[in-house]
């Protein structure tokens, strides 16, 4: 019998200052330990002590010249967390505040989710310290190259394949990709996110955004209720955000924030025209990292310094970072009316704003579930490689929404309470843990 907190605790020692790391297992484990002391099987082959041990980790030197000619040195990583469904696969952050074990909780959160989609993908992550914030393109390009020029030691299309995630979008992935081909003169899908015109896929750099609101609508209908007419708050505003707010628009629901690390807008107008969603595309490639802009442009509020969890909303969705979201700001929302909210984020509520939602019988959609269509494209996107061809968006779209339609399904039948409460986080770890598990347990150790 495994017992979680001796498991945790051994767990904290083994992994020391990786908090993120901690915070991720805790929440696996705590759905999944019942279900592992129902099948000996589990224990037997040490399936909790393989599932939270990456396979194997990368860290090494990315130095680069920057364009006044000085030498500069960051950190790159990528975390192989787990292979026993497909290739690694997982996109790469550039951020300031990546470290090992924030890598190490991404990858580990990958590998569950990347199980719901169903396609077959193992789990991975990767990234570096560096700061895209204020970056010229030359000096992008010359980052790129260098991180590449040691990562592609490690990946390949049918090993390793990463893609985008916080600091890297088109074009780092060309430029990412352009470095890989140079030095193993082949076109293949070794990236996901790719350009159009060498590989990429359509409706992936939408996708993200329409498949947590595609599981949105999926939650709504499991609870008689409709998205048509609701109003939305979301955070950030890069690639998830925009992809975010264009869907909800579509489905017919008003989105009146937007935030980035300078504060949030408040546009009571709705966040619904095709000029609002291809100035926010402008502010992504600007790289200052502000939102500010917005509001001088389209006649909003600009509140600086604060995040969007104080405005009176009936849907929140975090789509910026892990732990965006605190137990103030759950308390806050609750107070103003919220009825459901889906974290779209990698982990981007709190573990006490998780439990105080799910305490007050608030559906709330967990990030693993939610934003699982990016890495749902992306598999896609490895197929139509596999395949030398590429499909219509229609296609793309339409097996995108499939996929998040089973999701839901699985969460709902994993996760359903005897009192009828849908504990879309139980729900998700369950489907996600046990295909990965049964797999490990097929092939041996
Ligand atoms: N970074 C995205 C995620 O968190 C996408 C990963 C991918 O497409 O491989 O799922």
């Amino acid at each position: 019998m495994y017992e979680l907190e001796p498991f945790m605790a051994e767990l904290e020692r083994k992994n020391p200052a990786q908090p993120e790391f901690i915070q991720a297992a805790r929440e696996v484990l705590e759905s999944v330990i019942d279900v592992v002391n129902d099948n000996p099987v589990y224990e037997k082959n040490r399936i909790l002590e393989r599932i939270t041990e990456p396979d194997r980790t990368f860290l090494f030197r990315v130095d680069w010249e920057d364009d006044q000619g000085n030498i500069q040195v960051n950190r790159g990583y990528r975390v192989q967390f787990n292979n026993a469904l497909g290739p690694y696969k997982g996109g790469l952050r550039f951020h300031s505040s990546v470290t090992l074990g924030g890598l190490k909780f991404l990858g580990f959160e990958q590998m569950f989710k990347n199980s719901l989609t169903t396609l077959p993908m193992g789990g991975g992550k990767g990234g570096s310290d560096f700061n895209p914030r204020g970056k010229s393109d030359s000096e992008i390009l010359r980052f790129c190259r260098s991180f590449m020029t040691e990562l592609q030691k490690y990946i390949g299309p049918d090993t390793d394949v990463p893609a985008g995630d916080i600091g890297v979008g088109a074009r780092e992935i060309g430029f990412l990709y352009g470095q890989y081909k140079r030095i193993q003169g082949e076109n293949t899908g070794v990236l996901t996110g790719k350009g159009r015109n060498f590989g990429g896929s359509l409706i992936r750099p939408e996708a993200t955004g329409f498949g947590t609101m595609y599981f949105a609508d999926e939650m709504l209908k499991a609870h008689n209720d409709t998205i048509k007419g609701k109003t939305i708050s979301i955070s950030g505003f890069g690639n998830v955000a925009w992809g975010a707010v264009m869907k909800a628009s579509q489905l017919g629901a008003k989105v009146v924030t937007i935030s980035g690390p300078d504060g949030y807008i408040y546009d009571e107008n709705g966040i619904g025209t095709q000029e609002k969603w291809d100035f926010m595309t402008y502010l992504r490639a600007s790289n200052n990292d502000i939102v500010e802009p917005y509001a001088k442009k389209f006649g909003a509020k600009f509140i600086a310094g604060k995040k969007p969890w104080e405005v009176s909303v009936d849907m929140a969705f975090p789509c910026a970072i892990q732990n965006e979201l605190s137990l103030e700001d759950a308390k806050t929302l609750v107070a103003n009316g919220v009825r459901y909210i889906v974290e779209t984020s990698n982990m981007g509520c709190q573990a006490e704003a998780v439990t105080y939602f799910q305490e007050r019988k608030i559906p709330f959609g967990p990030g693993k579930a939610a934003n699982a269509g990016g890495v749902a494209v992306s598999g896609l996107e490895m197929s139509q490689n596999a395949m030398h061809l590429s499909w219509t968006a229609e296609e793309v779209d339409q097996r995108l929404h499939d996929i998040m339609i089973n999701i839901h399904t699985s969460c709902v039948s994993e996760g359903t309470e005897e009192n009828g409460y849908i504990n879309y986080v139980k729900g998700a770890n369950i489907a996600g843990f046990k295909k990965i598990a049964d797999a490990m347990v097929q092939m041996g150790y």
